[in-house]
């Protein structure tokens, strides 16, 4: 296999249970590494800075990008959210597939500067499952989860631009998918670039060498 990672963007509706696959994936494979963004969103209860997010202002946020600090950023129910640069390049060059856990526009944005990233989209069960977790995390008030629900309506508009959709009813099944296809996807010529290129020259050496 070539020895650098896979750039993949797992998105789903807010509530799909993405943040516990990630950590499921983390925790029973070590091939991974998980990028931690950069939010102007305020700290839920419990989250803790550079685990969960890196928390900052708009102005330091917006520092940040025009010094090309991020590989992509987005605005999303009225924050910034963002993938800082110089992590993920080091664990991609270190080999480890490296996991953005971000919302759809940025997702097409990584899609556009790196061709060869996998776009998983995830979902749960039934929207009534979404809107019980929503609603269950009770970390946020009935018009935060309104907006989330609005969001997710616009976000099923674009999951054909995902190369994947997972359906998250069991955790453990659900992330050993999610490494199947990464798998898989490592497997695809798109990423094999060095293997082809090795194959080509050898078998132009060898028809060179038969004709001589
Ligand atoms: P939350 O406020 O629930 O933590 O995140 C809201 C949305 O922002 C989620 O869909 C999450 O995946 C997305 N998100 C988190 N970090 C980033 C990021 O760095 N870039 C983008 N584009 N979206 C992000």
């Amino acid at each position: 296999m070539e020895k650098k990672g896979i750039l993949m963007v797992i998105s789903g509706f807010s509530g799909a249970g993405k943040g516990t696959l990630v950590k499921e994936l983390l925790r029973r494979y070590d091939e991974y590494a998980l990028s931690v963004s950069m939010t102007t969103r305020a700290p839920r209860p419990g989250e803790q800075e550079g685990v969960d997010y890196f928390f900052t202002d708009r102005a330091h946020f917006e520092d940040t990008i025009a010094r090309d600090g991020l590989v992509e950023y987005a605005q999303y129910c009225g924050n910034y959210y963002g993938t800082p640069r110089a992590y993920v390049e080091e664990q991609l060059q270190a080999g480890k597939n490296v996991i953005l856990e971000i919302e759809m526009q940025g997702a097409l944005k990584i899609r556009e500067k790196f061709p060869e990233s996998l776009l998983l989209f995830v979902t749960p069960p039934s929207v009534a499952e979404l809107e019980r977790r929503l609603t269950g995390r009770g970390t946020e008030d009935p018009e935060v989860i309104a907006r989330r629900l609005a969001r997710a309506a616009e976000e099923s508009e674009g999951v054909e631009a995902y190369d994947y959709i997972v359906v998250n009813d069991r955790l453990e099944k659900c992330a050993e998918e999610i490494h199947m296809l990464v798998d898989a996807a490592r497997r695809a010529p798109v990423r094999r670039k060095e293997l082809i290129s090795q194959i080509r020259e050898e078998l132009y050496c060898f028809v060179k060498g038969v004709q001589n």
